[in-house]
């Protein structure tokens, strides 16, 4: 769908008026599908806090890129010196950087943060260098799950950062940068290259101001192919004809699955053409339909040997306030946004369809966090889904996981039918002035898949440029 504010504020007079009339004015965002492009290019300044544990990881990780790394030289931060790394990583004092200097990231180990006075590294690292990152830039802080603190006054140091990087995120999102803390779980600081590679990457584009949790699992020994992380997958993308799914469906295919497109019979023609377009395969199926998770399952087992990834993505809205709604919307959604997921999982393990270290994906939304007005039934469905999640990522074996995104207002047919005024204060009101685009919930979906996000189970991730809605 097209933001016509966008284009216009972006040509060379649309700029100068929307800058006169100190209009919003987004930017256009970095976005990223080539397979073979680094996940990182340009100067990368980085540290951490003595006594961290994630340091040399994160040089690890950003070697594999192009990014050159510069460890800022103050007391008391880590010095380059300090860091036991193949990779190479300069000494750059505060006082030597250019006003003029970009940084394409700034990357912070705070794992070592244990006292509430400690935080004063995080403000020695950001404070001198804060307006030196570049446009579409990336801020990340790889910090200790709080919950999993050893004592309080370190929960309440790690908890900080959430606070800090949200703020950081709303002062910095004019210029299409984003911020986000990695948690992770003591012991799982090697379980972040997954996270820390797409919160730095542009695949992140439309991410800001949100925290990522990481914790302990098997780290397979093979060499990993990063260009096509889910080659040998089997996906399943159910609402796949058009909108996201339509994206979610291409994104993974662009990193090596093999897709199955589900959506309903009536949307066929298109669901055929989506699948066609990518070596996949169409399934008209409605997802409500008492026998569509015996049909899955039997459609997986007997076509593919088993499933990797399913995508519950298939959604509605049916908008009223609940005085004038009629039984039938609230009856019609639930079952097809929560009930008809949980359904065919359950089918698809009781029939033991699902492959070891298989990955669960659903869509919620920010509607399922703040609520919206006509919406309590589609929010009730979205934060269900979140219960959901939250609840079987702590019973599943095998490797799987499951994890959820929560998509803000994305440019689709859906968004495109909420009348004007309301979409566009949709659209700015978020740190990035924008909607985001359908790739960009793909880009969420396809990190939660790969084989790589093994330590990642039970997030929520919010897609939404950082929503002024919910928290
Ligand atoms: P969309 O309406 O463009 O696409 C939804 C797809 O789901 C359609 O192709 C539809 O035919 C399919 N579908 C509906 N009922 C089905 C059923 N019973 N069986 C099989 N398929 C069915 O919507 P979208 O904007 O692409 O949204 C995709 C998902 O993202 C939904 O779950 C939606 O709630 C969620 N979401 C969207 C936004 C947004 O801004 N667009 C924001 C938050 C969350």
């Amino acid at each position: 769908m097209s933001d016509l504010y966008h284009k216009v504020s972006n040509s060379p007079v649309g700029r100068s008026v929307v800058s006169a009339l100190n209009l919003p004015a987004p930017v256009v965002l970095e976005r990223q599908n080539r397979t073979d492009a680094p996940f990182l290019e340009g100067e990368v300044l980085l540290s951490g806090a003595p006594g961290g544990a994630a340091l040399e990881t994160i040089c690890t990780v950003l070697g594999a890129s192009t990014a050159s790394l510069f460890a800022l030289d103050a007391k008391p931060l880590v010095a380059a010196s300090d860091i036991k790394t193949k990779t190479k990583v300069s000494a750059l004092k505060a006082d030597a950087i250019d006003p003029k200097q970009r940084f394409k990231a700034l990357v912070f180990d705070a794992t070592g943060i244990t006292t509430t006075e400690q935080l004063k590294t995080v403000y020695e690292f950001f404070h001198p260098v804060i307006r030196n990152v570049a446009k579409c830039g990336r801020i990340v802080i790889v910090g200790t799950e709080p919950s999993a603190c050893a004592t309080p006054a370190m929960a309440a140091s790690q908890k900080a950062l959430e606070g800090f990087i949200r703020s950081v995120a709303k002062e910095t999102g004019k210029k299409g940068i984003t911020a986000q803390v990695i948690y992770a779980t003591p012991g799982a600081e090697n379980q972040i290259e997954s996270p820390l590679r797409f919160c730095l990457s542009p695949r992140s584009a439309y991410v800001s101001g949100q925290t990522l949790s990481v914790s302990k699992a098997t780290k397979s020994k093979a060499a990993f192919d990063w260009s096509s992380p889910l080659k040998g997958k089997v996906a399943l993308v159910t609402g796949a004809s058009r909108g996201i799914g339509e994206a979610i469906a291409k994104t993974l295919a662009r990193d090596g699955a093999t897709v199955v497109c589900l959506d309903v019979p009536q949307a066929n023609e298109a669901l055929e053409s989506v699948a066609a377009s990518i070596g996949g395969s169409a399934l008209a199926l409605d997802i409500t339909a008492p026998e569509a998770p015996e049909v899955i399952s039997s459609h997986f087992q007997k076509e593919h040997g088993g499933l990797d990834i399913i995508v519950h993505n298939a959604g509605v809205t049916r908008d009223k306030t609940l005085g004038r709604m009629p039984e039938h919307f609230w009856d019609m959604l639930i079952d097809i946004n929560l009930s008809s997921e949980e359904r065919i999982n359950d089918a698809l393990f009781a029939n033991e369809v699902f492959n070891k270290n298989a990955r669960i994906v659903c869509v919620s939304s920010i509607s399922g966090i703040a609520g919206n007005v006509g919406q309590s039934n589609y929010a009730a469905s979205k934060s269900g889904v979140i219960g959901y999640v939250e609840s079987l990522s702590k019973q599943l074996k095998g490797g799987v996981t499951i994890n959820a995104v929560a998509p803000g207002f994305i440019e689709t047919q859906m968004t495109a039918a909420i009348p004007f005024m309301i979409r566009e204060a949709g659209r700015r009101m978020n740190s990035l002035n924008q909607g985001g685009q359908p790739e960009d919930v793909a880009e969420a979906i396809a990190f939660f898949s790969s084989p790589a996000s093994q330590g990642v189970n039970g997030n929520i991730l919010r897609v939404c440029g950082q929503s002024l809605i919910g928290k």
